[in-house]
């Protein structure tokens, strides 16, 4: 990996939501131009090696610093020397994003119903695509739906509240579903893709996955994706292939 592709970047703030999960702001350097949904590629210096893991960015394309959330890999060589990151640290920030899980892809069918539905640090995506006015110009629809374990992986609640607020003003069709698998106790607490063939996430929703109209992100657990998206595709939704189609993944690991 070719250290001029990277710029060095210092860590302006950490969060640590839980022990295994943080967020953490950086620098964001003028040249970083991303398109809300995308990822970035940051690196850091373990000995004499530069290892280097794909971030989705959590922030707007606008803000004028970069956000990103994590979780620590147990013995990973990246986040677990990345979970003692603190500020003033410095990182290194691939020049150029990564990734098409970005509502530019859709062209049919046309924008209406948008179901964003993420698991773990998946939820970053849609932080970033929440966080842009078009998103909620386009949909009239927008559910998003965030999977954790337990009720203290819930990260990011009162910024979802915030953001839907702010960027959604006057909006009318937002719906924010979680589901706590490990707590029985919860309203949704079955596997998404169990949530789909039973029907109860659209009940929650009050809407009905559509091949007309739904536009639907996956992101999060690899696992999550595969059987999610063959939940969907029994439904009669499709992949969305060279801008047709509703189903588009991010795989995050
Ligand atoms: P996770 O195990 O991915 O669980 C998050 C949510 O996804 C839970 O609600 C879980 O339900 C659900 N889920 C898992 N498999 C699913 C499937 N096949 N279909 C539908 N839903 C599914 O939790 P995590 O905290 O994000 O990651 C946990 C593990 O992944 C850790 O061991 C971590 O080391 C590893 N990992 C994560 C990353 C990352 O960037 N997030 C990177 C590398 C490794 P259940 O409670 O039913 O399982």
């Amino acid at each position: 990996m070719s250290i001029e592709k990277f710029t060095l970047e210092k860590v302006l703030s950490v969060h640590r939501w839980t022990n295994t999960l943080f967020s953490f702001t950086m620098t964001r350097p003028a040249h970083f131009k991303f398109t809300a949904g995308q990822f970035a590629r940051i690196g850091l210096k373990v000995g004499d090696d530069l290892v280097v893991r794909a971030y989705s960015v959590v922030s707007s394309p606008f803000d004028e610093t970069l956000e990103f959330f994590s979780i620590v890999v147990p013995d990973g060589a990246f986040t677990s020397n990345l979970q003692h990151l603190k500020v003033g640290d410095e990182l290194y920030l691939e020049k150029i994003p990564y990734g098409y899980l970005t509502l530019a892809r859709y062209q049919l069918p046309l924008p209406q119903d948008l179901w964003l539905l993420g698991t773990g640090t998946g939820l970053a995506p849609f932080l970033s695509i929440l966080q842009d006015f078009e998103t909620w110009q386009k949909y009239s629809k927008i559910q998003l739906v965030y999977s954790v374990r337990t009720q203290s992986e819930l990260a990011y609640v009162e910024r979802i509240q915030e953001i839907a607020e702010t960027f959604g003003e006057g909006h009318t069709g937002f719906k924010f579903i979680p589901i706590i698998t490990r707590d029985p106790s919860a309203q949704l607490h079955e596997r998404l893709p169990v949530l789909i063939a039973n029907g109860e996430l659209e009940k929650v929703a009050e809407l009905d996955f559509n091949a007309d109209t739904s536009h639907i992100m996956l992101c999060g657990n690899p696992e999550m994706v595969e059987d999610t998206k063959e939940a969907l595709k029994a439904r009669g939704l499709k992949m969305n292939r060279r801008g047709e189609g509703n189903i588009a993944v991010e795989n995050y690991w």
